[in-house]
């Protein structure tokens, strides 16, 4: 009778634990939903196919699915109204967004994080912010509603193996255009450029996307480092276990961990930045109002980088 009843607990307890590994190993499985887990399995899609975007007109997308990606922030999937169509992008390229919101119309830049061949849809990564107005508009979006997108208008015209180093320094959101420039790096075989990412945000809660990027440079050691910085650390058990940086990007945060310019207009390396006002202000400075890359200034300046070296997304 005991020795039944023990079986029984055992069958139980291994019910359990099994059922509690097997959960774990899916959860850590799971696949990435940014970055491609097989890019060279990826089907090219044919050159004929039609593009799902017009970069002179406004086409109405369908919003067909939503995932979170954190706390704040989520990634928003568009169907094209062919399902044969790609996105056709150039990396690097961002998209614009317009919707009618209190009456006026609203229109603000997006990345898309999707590869240039997949057909039928494409993929954004967006932050809500408390005040902001498009933002909130998009994270109110219900599946099946549409939204008015144009693109894709070309930012950067990346060429591989023109430099030897890229330097990615992105704060918050300012990783999606990082996205489409990793992805065209890394998936490439034959491009030997190395790149090193800074990427920072306000808290680790807030840092999108760093099980997928750990992943690449666990994947891709030698062509792919990444380093995080967070303003700072929430609770005690952060403090023991983070291995990032804390505090802003600092002049010697930049020395320990990107590679720098050895001479004056150094054309072996390029700095990409992208990040939220105050972050390009510290860094490189800011576009011109006309959107022009204008005056490298900033802790980029100070390390020897110029306008030859340097882009502002
Ligand atoms: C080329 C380009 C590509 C972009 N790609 C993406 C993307 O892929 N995903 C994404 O989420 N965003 C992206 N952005 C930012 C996006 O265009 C909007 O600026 C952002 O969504 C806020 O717009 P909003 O209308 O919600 O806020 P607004 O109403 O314009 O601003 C409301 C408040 O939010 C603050 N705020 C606005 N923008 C930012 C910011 N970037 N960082 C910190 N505070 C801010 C402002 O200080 C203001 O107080 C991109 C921007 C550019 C220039």
């Amino acid at each position: 009778m005991s020795g039944r009843r023990g079986t029984k607990k055992f069958l139980l307890l291994a019910t359990v634990v099994g059922g509690a590994v097997g959960a774990y190993i899916y959860a850590t499985r799971k696949p990435s939903l940014v970055f491609d887990s097989n890019p060279k399995d990826k089907v090219k899609a044919p050159i004929t196919a039609p593009d799902g975007l017009d970069p002179n007109n406004f086409r109405p997308l369908t919003l067909s699915k939503i995932n979170d990606i954190s706390h704040n922030t989520k990634m928003f999937t568009f169907s094209f109204e062919d399902p044969k169509a790609i996105l056709n992008l150039k990396t690097a390229s961002c998209t614009v967004f317009k919707a009618n919101i209190d009456g006026k119309d609203v229109i603000r830049p997006y990345t898309p994080t999707t590869r240039p061949n997949t057909q039928g849809y494409l993929e954004f990564v967006i932050k809500n912010y408390p005040q902001g107005v498009m933002s909130k508009y998009v994270h109110n979006l219900k599946k099946g509603d549409k939204l008015e997108i144009k693109g894709p208008i070309p930012k950067y015209d990346y060429q591989p193996n023109k430099f030897e180093n890229l330097v990615l320094i992105a704060g918050g959101t300012g990783i999606t255009p990082m996205v489409q420039i990793i992805e065209e790096v890394l998936y490439n075989s034959k491009d030997k450029t190395k790149i090193t990412l800074l990427y920072a945000n306000a808290s680790v809660d807030d840092i999108l996307l760093k099980d997928d990027l750990d992943k690449l440079a666990q994947k891709y050691p030698d062509r792919f480092k990444c380093y995080y910085t967070v303003d700072k650390l929430t609770d005690a058990s952060q403090k023991k276990t983070w291995k990032g940086d804390t505090g802003f990007v600092t002049e010697n945060m930049l020395k320990k961990c990107i590679p720098l310019p050895s001479k004056a207009d150094d054309e072996s390396l390029l700095v990409m930045v992208c990040g939220p006002p105050g972050f390009m202000k510290l860094l490189s400075g800011d576009k011109t109002p006309d959107y022009k890359q204008g005056e490298l200034t900033g802790l980029l300046k100070k390390l020897g980088f110029t306008e030859k070296n340097a882009f502002k997304f």
